[in-house]
């Protein structure tokens, strides 16, 4: 039996993980550049299709499912009796992704960014849904109806955007936002295709203007359970597919912990680490042994800002990975791209521990805490920062080690709680 995941490059598809906790153990990744002649070979049961071939493949097709024969895309394949029948799976993700947030298309006047494979299975969901005017913008538009970007003045009345466009998707995580959301004052909703970071600078622009934001690894894990469903004749109950996406989730994101010196941050990634499995990141640490040198001997020698700039050097590399515990230098927060790069796949925590408390015990190796009163100043600098970037804030009231189950438990409720938010 082959099952698998048919496209171009496909190294870091999380595909086969998702597949197998639906209990597939034979799901493979088969990157090609002739999909064609693998088609033709027929040697699978069943198969997912991805960028750039899902439409490169309907001419192979014995059959299409209507949404597939309406959207022109297929993502899944299920070899019957040796025929190929096609079905878009992708339809039924984001179908389940807006029910669960509990969005309401009706009457909506939605704005797609894109207008690709994905942007035409949206625009099929979302007539079927009844929005009230659905706008695609892009750079070639096809059609009198599709808008180019400088045509965005005729949607800043838009109340939903979808982005179905790969900018801001690893590796290009840095990528700009293509548009200035400050006019969009209608927006409730910013949704993101995209979920590999998991936080798109699309959806950390929106969040930043108050705008619920949604990611796209929901609509993944649904449309893998719905391709599930069609390779083996079963049905995928709603809270498995809760749990494998709580589970992917918890898999794609980073635990970092910011605030003061001595707060708890490097006991608590230790503590994680050993629980769980994280990979610990210390930030310090590691940028004393990259340089050979203190943290004070750093400073001495070539000063602050070369310091800085080897954090942000360290968290651009640091911000593309997953499933880290990250112990953050305390300074980190006064740097905004570096904390953008963190917010990309970081659920940040802020230890917020007093400084009355943190000073009860010598605070060694801070260049910049020579005395009790730089303590309390950078405390009172960093504080709105620390809050301003902190997905959770956890007050440290007693010995840091006592609140590990309470941090632990917060922790493992956002998994499980947050199910479909970004
Ligand atoms: P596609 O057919 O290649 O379409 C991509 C679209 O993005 C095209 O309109 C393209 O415009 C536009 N685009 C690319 N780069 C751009 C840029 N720098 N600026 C502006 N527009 C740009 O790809 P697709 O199959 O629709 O997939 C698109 C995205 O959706 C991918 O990120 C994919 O991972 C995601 N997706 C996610 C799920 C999920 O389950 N979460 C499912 C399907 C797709 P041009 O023609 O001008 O290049």
């Amino acid at each position: 039996m082959i099952y698998g995941l048919l496209g171009k490059s496909l190294a870091h598809s999380v595909s086969p993980e998702i597949h197998k906790a639906f209990g597939n153990d034979c799901y493979k990744l088969y990157p090609t550049d002739n999909p064609g002649q693998f088609l033709k070979n027929k040697a699978f049961s069943g198969l997912n299709v991805t960028i750039p071939y899902k439409e490169t493949v309907l001419p192979y097709l014995d059959q299409l499912d209507p949404i597939a024969n309406r959207s022109h895309s297929v993502n899944t394949i299920v070899k019957k009796d040796n025929k190929l029948h096609g079905y878009n799976t992708d339809y039924d993700g984001l179908s389940m992704l807006v029910d669960h947030h509990k969005i309401d298309i009706r009457g909506k006047h939605i704005l797609i960014v894109g207008n690709g494979g994905a942007a035409n299975t949206v625009s099929c969901f979302l007539e079927d849904r009844k929005a009230q005017k659905v706008t695609k913008i892009c750079r070639k538009p096809r059609n009198d109806s599709e808008l180019t970007f400088s045509e965005i003045d005729k949607v800043k009345d838009c109340e939903i955007i979808i982005n179905t466009t790969p900018v801001g998707m690893y590796p290009d995580n840095e990528s700009d936002w293509l548009f200035d959301l400050g006019e969009f004052t209608n927006v409730t909703h910013a949704i993101d295709l995209i979920y590999n970071p998991l936080r798109t600078n699309f959806l950390l622009d929106a969040k930043t203007r108050g705008i619920k934001t949604i990611n796209g690894l929901f609509m993944l894990v649904a449309q893998a359970a719905r391709a599930h469903e069609l390779f083996f004749e079963t049905s995928v109950p709603m809270d498995r597919i809760q749990a494998v996406y709580s589970e992917t989730l918890r898999q794609m994101t980073n635990i970092i912990f910011i605030g003061l010196p001595s707060s708890g941050k490097s006991l608590y990634a230790r503590l994680l680490h050993d629980k769980y499995g994280l990979q610990i990141m210390d930030t310090d640490r590691i940028i004393e042994q990259m340089t050979g040198m203190t943290i004070p001997e750093i400073f001495d020698s070539q000063g602050e800002k070369h310091f800085r700039d080897q954090e942000f050097l360290l968290a651009r590399t640091i911000s593309k990975t997953h499933y880290q515990v990250i112990s953050t230098g305390g300074g980190m927060v006064t740097n905004p791209a570096l904390m953008r790069l963190f917010q990309h796949n970081g659920y940040i925590i802020f230890l917020d521990k007093d400084p009355a408390e943190i000073l009860k015990y010598p605070v060694r190796n801070r260049p910049l805490i020579k005395k009790p009163e730089d303590l309390y100043r950078l405390a009172s600098q960093r504080r709105p920062l620390y809050e301003k970037y902190a997905d959770m804030i956890f007050k440290i009231t007693k010995d840091a080690k006592l609140h590990f189950p309470e941090i632990e438990r917060l922790i493992n409720e956002h998994f499980d709680n947050q199910r479909a938010e970004s």
